[in-house]
């Protein structure tokens, strides 16, 4: 406290910090300031403004005060710096953009200036957000999809098999796999092109992707919008998966509708053809559980229902796996044998029923397999046929035959030819005037002694050019025999049309003719119509005097037949017919088997 005389002091009001003081007055003295407490007559009673100040000023409530004013000063000094921060920000955001969807050729809106920065780079975005998602979409279909049939490929569809195995697996259900093969449909595209076949395989697309519809088991993907139940696997194979978990039976329904809808007509400009396909099942987890695997064992499904007649499916079973991998191992043993020379000719001979001098040889190949001993033609002709390995043993087939030939006529069987088997795939790939005469020429056999064995089967479906090779080759006299006739379901009189000089009936007419009555009427009516035409007629498989003759009794010419000789080896061949009948073969040009068994 301090005490001024009146006289002494000058009162003056606080200046800025009246805030603090309430508004009391000042006195100066000793450049100190005082604060007037209390003012009488004489004296005026003050306290040290400093001392007060810094006391009112350290009071506890007064120091939070404090505090929360300089955080309140720090805070909006903060936001404004933030805010123009943001600002800056959200603009070299928004420009940024720009130049990213300029560069992506993605046009910007024009009013977009008179928006926020925030609504500017939110309209960003979302060309951003849109172009990514279409970009996404795109190069998954330009990875996934078949480009010919905008099916998804094999790629994509082992994945999304993968995934929806893993979804089976989890929640315990099992799911189906249609593995789809065109029948033919080689044949459409050596017949009518590739580009007519390409358009086959789009419209069997179509058709597909409606079965899916119309058995609700369509499964789209989230971004590209690809069906992802229908595959194309190349070529004219095609996939379906489906999900059993609502109905056992809904892979029978969906096989069975496909091949209904394949086997319509389909028309294509001005043409119109028919097909059908082959369907293999595989069901998840009886069959197989990975997506590969699943896929292997419908294909083997599907070649069973390949075989056993096409346009029908099957569900695979352990049973077929086992063939297909004898098939693929013959296969595999076939190529090398071909590489190694392990294949052989034999030869059997076709006898006149009157003399048994021999009327030709039917040259059968016969496999000796190093480990497996011999493996029968019934078993690996057709693999050869199915995988076109027949055209390159055909090859040595035709020439090692013309070459045997070639060297008895010149020993002096001048009568007697050799018959060779042509498969339908050698027709089908080689212009076979071309190819026969070419062998003829590399092994100086006469025509007249080369005979061709084409199956009943085969030659019903030849192409017309085929027809008109063969004939052409008829006039070069090569003769041309339908083998296995009776088995091919041609109706007799189609045998006036075709290009042939014998029929060989089946030795399932032979074998049934004592027997039934039916088979032997049959003979009768062949035998007849062979006379008339002009055609010699040859039974097959004769193997017993009984069938000898009924046959001789029924006017057929010749037979083939283990009553006569098994196929023998050349060797044999040889030794029989130029050691034993020397002579007769020298005036005759031909020689006579000499049966074990007597014929009369
Ligand atoms: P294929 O053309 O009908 O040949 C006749 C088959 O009947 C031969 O069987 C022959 O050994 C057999 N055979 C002959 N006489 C009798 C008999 O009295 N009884 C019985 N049960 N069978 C007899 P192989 O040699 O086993 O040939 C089977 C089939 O394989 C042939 O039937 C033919 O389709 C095919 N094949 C054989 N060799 C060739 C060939 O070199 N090329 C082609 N493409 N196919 C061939
Ligand atoms: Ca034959
Ligand atoms: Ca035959």
């Amino acid at each position: 406290m301090f005490t001024f005389a009146q006289e002494q002091v000058n009162v003056v009001a606080a200046p800025w910090y009246n805030i603090v003081l309430s508004g009391q007055h000042l006195i100066y003295s000793n450049d100190s300031a005082y604060i007037v407490i209390k003012t009488t007559a004489e004296s005026v009673i003050t306290a040290s403004a400093s001392d007060l100040v810094l006391l009112t000023l350290l009071a506890p409530v007064n120091i939070i005060i404090l505090l929360l004013l300089v955080l309140a000063v720090s805070w909006l000094v903060n936001l404004r710096f933030q805010n123009s921060l943001e600002k800056y920000t959200l603009k070299v955001l928004n420009s940024q953009t720009i130049e990213l969807l300029t560069s992506l050729n993605v046009a910007t809106e024009a009013s977009i200036a008179k928006h926020s920065q925030l609504e500017q780079l939110q309209t960003n975005f979302q060309s951003l957000n849109t172009y990514i998602t279409n970009y996404t979409r795109e190069s998954e279909v330009s990875i996934y999809q078949d480009k010919l049939t905008h099916l998804i490929d094999r790629h994509a569809y082992i994945e999304h098999l993968a995934k929806q195995l893993r979804l089976a697996e989890m929640d315990h259900f099992s799911c189906a796999l249609l593995f789809i093969d065109l029948d033919g449909f080689k044949q459409v595209n050596d017949s009518f092109g590739h580009s007519f076949g390409d358009d086959v395989l789009i419209q069997v697309a179509i058709r597909l992707s409606n079965v899916l519809r119309h058995h609700k088991i369509s499964n789209l993907s989230p971004i590209s919008q690809l069906e992802q139940n229908l595959a194309r696997l190349g070529g004219d194979e095609f996939s379906i998966f489906i999900n059993l978990k609502d109905d056992k039976n809904k892979a029978l329904e969906v096989a069975q509708n496909v091949l209904k809808e394949i086997e319509r007509d389909f028309v294509l400009g001005n043409k119109l053809i028919k097909i059908s396909a082959s369907i293999g099942i595989a069901v998840y987890p009886d069959s197989a559980a990975t997506p590969q695997a699943l896929l292997q064992m419908a294909d083997v499904a599907m070649y069973r229902a390949k075989t056993d007649g096409r346009g029908i499916f099957k569900v695979y079973s352990p049973e077929m796996g086992k063939k297909i991998r004898r098939y693929h191992y013959l296969l595999e043993e076939m190529r090398l044998a071909i590489a190694s020379s392990n294949f052989h000719m034999f030869f059997q001979p076709i006898v006149h029923v009157d003399d048994c001098a021999i009327d030709y040889f039917e040259a059968l190949v016969r496999w000796e397999h190093p480990v497996e001993g011999s493996i029968t033609p019934d078993e690996f002709i057709p693999i050869a046929e199915e995988s076109n390995l027949i055209l390159e043993l055909g090859d040595w087939i035709m020439l090692e035959s013309c070459r045997q030939m070639s060297a008895w006529y010149n020993a002096g069987m001048k009568k007697v030819a050799i018959s060779v088997n042509i498969s339908g795939v050698q027709l089908k790939h080689y212009d076979i005037y071309e190819w026969v005469m070419e062998k003829l020429a590399k092994t100086g056999l006469p025509a007249k002694a080369l005979m061709l064995e084409i199956t009943e089967s085969t030659l019903i479906k030849a192409s017309n050019k085929i027809i008109k090779s063969l004939e052409k080759l008829r006039a070069e006299g090569i003769t041309i025999a339908i083998d296995d006739f009776g088995t091919g379901f041609s109706s007799l009189s189609t045998l006036a049309d075709l290009p042939i000089d014998v029929i060989k009936l089946d030795k399932l007419f032979v074998a049934q003719a004592n027997d039934n009555h039916k088979y032997n009427e049959i003979m009768h009516s062949v035998s007849e119509l062979g006379r008339k035409l002009g055609l010699k007629v040859v039974a097959e498989g004769v193997e017993e005097l009984a069938q000898f003759e009924l046959v001789k009794s029924m006017g057929i010419n010749c037979i083939q037949g283990y009553l006569v000789s098994h196929p023998e080896s050349s060797v044999n061949v040889g030794h029989k017919v130029l050691q034993d009948n020397i002579n007769f073969m020298s005036v005759t040009g031909t020689g006579v088997w000499n049966i074990q068994k007597p014929l009369q």
